[in-house]
């Protein structure tokens, strides 16, 4: 785990898989639920360690915290809703090095739980008493589902956003302390969440596909023949791409397809469900489509006479750590301009690893016949 990892998850499969659950060669003998019970907890136990160690180095906090999209948007974000803050409780979930927390006490925050189950909890302490706020910011240590908190809570903070939103399912924990910790009423930063769609022609990926054909003008030696073969490798796989895309890459007017109202009820069993919707939209000219691009965006609420303010992670917007993440159809589909291109998408966690996103789409371009295309998040 050399890489920064904020975002991606390893698959933590640590040698158990899915097929180890039993199957043909059991000899008839006793089940034990109990037993199968277990094995299941422990295997999300494992998964939730190794999830919570790609938090415990330096790089994916850097990563973060030189996102100055979004460690601005929750610095104003949290500043302006100072008069909801001053004299009241927090939480932060998942406070990773403490720089929400601290932004909080800024705001005037009597008392901050700066919840942190990676080891970086440690720095976090650090950063806290390099800041003279001890007596202010508490950092407790373990995973916010299971930490004890003297207190409800007037305000839960959290930067809990994967890749394509959802990514991690991260937004669970943070459900899970909004009922157990939040007051009723409380204030959530940010309070909502917003996903977005849009037909796209990737045009690193289309110079990668048409590389092959010139590489005879290049070197003398054709070798135009691999283009299929490129894009069969380059696209027609299931994974879901992370990739920063331009506003010119976009091939049609972004489409809204789910919101997040943060407070709402029965919000956790809508994510485990999965969160989606219908989409349509008309292309704006001719050219290649390579497929969709997800991204999203968050809200704050505005606070005392202020507009709310919004983190986008939009190609239409200056670029953050999370880019966009794409979905490649299997091979490039010439568009025209004004053609309906519509379909459905689904985010749902991944039945093998509820960490990981699982997108579904159907998706239907012109004339074509509808196809569907089943897409995780790769390591
Ligand atoms: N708030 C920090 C870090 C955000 S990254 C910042 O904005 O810079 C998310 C952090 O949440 C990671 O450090 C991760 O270890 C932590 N985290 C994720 N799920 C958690 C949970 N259930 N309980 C406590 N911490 C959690």
């Amino acid at each position: 785990m050399s890489l920064p990892k904020k975002r991606k998850t390893d698959s933590a499969d640590g040698g158990g898989g899915e097929g180890n659950g039993g199957g043909e060669e059991d000899d008839g003998g006793e089940r034990d639920p109990g037993g199968l019970e277990e094995a299941r907890e422990t295997e999300q136990g494992a998964r939730d360690r190794l999830y919570y160690e790609c938090y415990s180095d330096v790089s994916v906090h850097e990563e973060m915290i030189a996102d100055r999209v979004r460690t601005d948007a929750y610095r104003l974000g949290i500043l302006r809703n100072w008069a909801s803050l001053r004299g009241k409780t927090v939480l932060d979930v998942g406070a990773g090095t403490g720089i929400l927390s601290v932004f909080c006490a800024q705001a005037g925050a009597r008392r901050v739980y700066a919840v942190e189950a990676s080891d970086i909890w440690q720095q976090a302490r650090e950063v806290v008493r390099l800041n003279g706020l001890e007596d202010r910011v508490h950092v407790l240590p373990g995973p916010v589902e299971t930490v004890e908190l003297p207190e409800r809570v007037d305000a839960i903070v959290s930067e809990w956003m994967g890749y394509g939103l959802l990514h991690e399912s991260m937004l669970a924990s943070v459900l899970h302390a909004r009922a157990k910790w939040l007051k009723e009423g409380g204030l959530l930063l940010p309070a909502s969440a917003e996903l977005f769609l849009a037909p796209i022609n990737d045009r690193t990926l289309e110079w990668r596909l048409g590389f092959w054909g010139e590489v005879k003008q290049r070197y003398g030696v054709d070798m135009s023949c691999l283009e299929g073969f490129a894009t069969r490798c380059l696209m027609g796989h299931s994974e879901i791409v992370v990739q920063g895309l331009t506003g010119e890459e976009v091939l049609a007017r972004p489409q809204r397809f789910a919101q997040l109202q943060l407070d709402r009820d029965g919000l956790q069993q809508e994510l485990q469900a999965g969160v989606g919707g219908r989409f349509s939209c008309r292309c704006y000219g001719s050219a290649p489509m390579h497929g969709f691009a997800l991204w999203f965006q968050v809200t704050f609420p505005g606070g005392d006479g202020e507009k709310p303010l919004v983190l986008s992670t939009s190609p239409f917007h200056p670029e953050t750590h999370w880019k966009q993440a794409l979905l490649y159809l299997d091979e490039p589909l010439q568009v025209e301009q004004d053609m309906d291109i519509s379909g459905e998408i689904t985010l749902s966690p991944s039945r093998d690893n509820p960490r990981h996103l699982r997108v579904l789409l159907r998706y239907k371009v012109g004339d074509q016949e509808e196809k569907t295309k089943d897409f995780r998040m790769g390591d």
